[in-house]
């Protein structure tokens, strides 16, 4: 088979990894806008689950990954100063660079063609030389542009803004920091993910956004303001821009996964809130589902078909778990008058999929301690906002 890739990220490597491998006569090209080592971003998070289907989907890169990653059990939630640990939380941190090069490199051991500077402004300039076109060109996707009137997009631009950074400053395990100051609330998601570095994610709401006037600060400006909120969480630490620049989180669904023999994966197919974990692991497990299909028949509409029936529920009831999480960030003022346990309870229970009684298996000493603290604690609600 001929296969046409759009976009040498997670996603497309590792498709082309995995049908590679399992076909050497395939042939498959990734043709991606950037060189090699132009990419953005600082860590990505993999929960236990995800690393056991890579593990399962290529030992190879999987030995890699998991020889250069950083893994912790802890959730930690710093509100007022106090910090509270919840643990039980199989998740680990990997360079998103030292990630895509892994990935390149196994690309490149089992023979396939990475062109990289290699611009596709047309899809459709390459769609008829090969039996299948992957577009898996992220969040911006092209493919999606140019096919709509087949893909059927919904592109839901939400209010809060966000940065990514990195920082010297090591967190031992996902830390979710509330900071007020006189323009309003910044909450940060950040963990470490190699020796010397952590993600250091801020979100913002409009209203905070505004008043501290970011759209008239440069970026060192931006940056310098962020390192005074959070100056007791960085110890002196500076924050680490790569380009850095606020944005709006993007929320994409497609009606349709597919048209004729081009599929979408990855970002370019759907977006979940950072909060709930990353779309590195979406997309890879993207990857996996429509290799999967590809075993069970040879067949290019039979496989895109069945891709789209099967993995759809799984990204739907995904998708609504992070968009719970998406909006108690977004909502995050109101439940700052909650103690900081009140506050950490509500946060692990925010996405719906972990329960209280989930929690006291996981860790019975934040719960004995949040039941203390709480007059009724019983069941699954949680404490309220304001
Ligand atoms: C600014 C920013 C920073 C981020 N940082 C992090 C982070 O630190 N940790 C984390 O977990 N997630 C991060 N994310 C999210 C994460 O990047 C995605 O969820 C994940 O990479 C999705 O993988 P993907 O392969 O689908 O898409 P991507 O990783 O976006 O890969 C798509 C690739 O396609 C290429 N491409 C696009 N269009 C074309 C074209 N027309 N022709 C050729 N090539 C093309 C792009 O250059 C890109 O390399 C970040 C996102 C953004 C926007």
């Amino acid at each position: 088979m001929k296969i046409n890739i759009i976009g040498g990220g997670p996603a497309g490597l590792y498709f082309a990894i995995l049908m590679k491998k399992a076909d050497p006569a395939h042939q498959i090209t990734v043709y991606e806008r950037n060189g090699p080592d132009d990419t953005f971003g600082w860590g990505v998070v993999f929960s236990g689950k995800t690393l056991a289907n890579l593990r399962a989907a290529d030992t190879e890169s999987h030995a890699e990954i998991t020889r250069a990653f950083a893994a912790w059990d802890n959730v930690d939630v710093v509100h007022r100063d106090e910090k509270i640990s919840i643990h039980g939380n199989s998740f680990s941190g990997i360079s998103r660079l030292q990630l895509l090069k892994i990935l390149q490199r196994r690309c490149e051991q089992l023979g396939v063609e990475l062109q990289f500077r290699t611009e596709v402004p047309d899809v459709d300039s390459l769609r008829p030389s090969c039996d299948l076109l992957v577009a898996a060109d992220g969040v911006n996707s092209t493919a999606r542009k140019q096919y709509s009137n087949h893909f059927i997009p919904s592109l839901d631009v939400r209010p809060n803004r966000y940065i990514w950074y990195g920082t010297n400053k090591l967190f031992h395990g996902l830390t979710l920091t509330f900071r007020e100051n006189e323009a309003g609330v910044f909450a940060a998601h950040s963990y470490k993910f190699n020796k010397t570095t952590s993600t250091f994610i801020i979100e913002s709401d409009p209203k905070t956004w505004d008043t501290a006037g970011f759209s008239v600060l440069s970026d060192d400006e931006t940056r310098g303001y962020l390192e005074k909120v959070f100056a007791k969480d960085l110890d002196g630490q500076p924050l680490l821009s790569n380009n850095s620049k606020w944005i709006n989180f993007l929320l994409v669904k497609n009606q349709n996964w597919f048209f004729e023999n081009v599929v979408m994966i990855g970002d370019a197919l759907h977006t979940a809130h950072f909060s709930i974990g990353s779309g590195t692991k979406l997309a890879l497990e993207d990857a996996i589902a429509l290799f999967e299909c590809f075993g069970r028949t040879a067949s290019v509409a039979a496989a895109l078909t069945e891709f789209e029936a099967a993995r759809k529920p799984v990204i739907e009831e995904y998708q609504a778990a992070a968009y719970e999480s998406m909006r108690w960030f977004e909502n995050a003022r109101q439940y700052l008058n909650l103690s900081p346990v009140e506050l950490a309870h509500s946060l692990m229970m925010r996405s719906g999929r972990v329960s209280h009684e989930d929690l006291k298996r996981r860790d019975p000493e934040f719960i004995a301690r949040y039941e203390a603290d709480h007059e009724s604690p019983a069941g699954t609600a949680g404490a309220q906002p304001a």
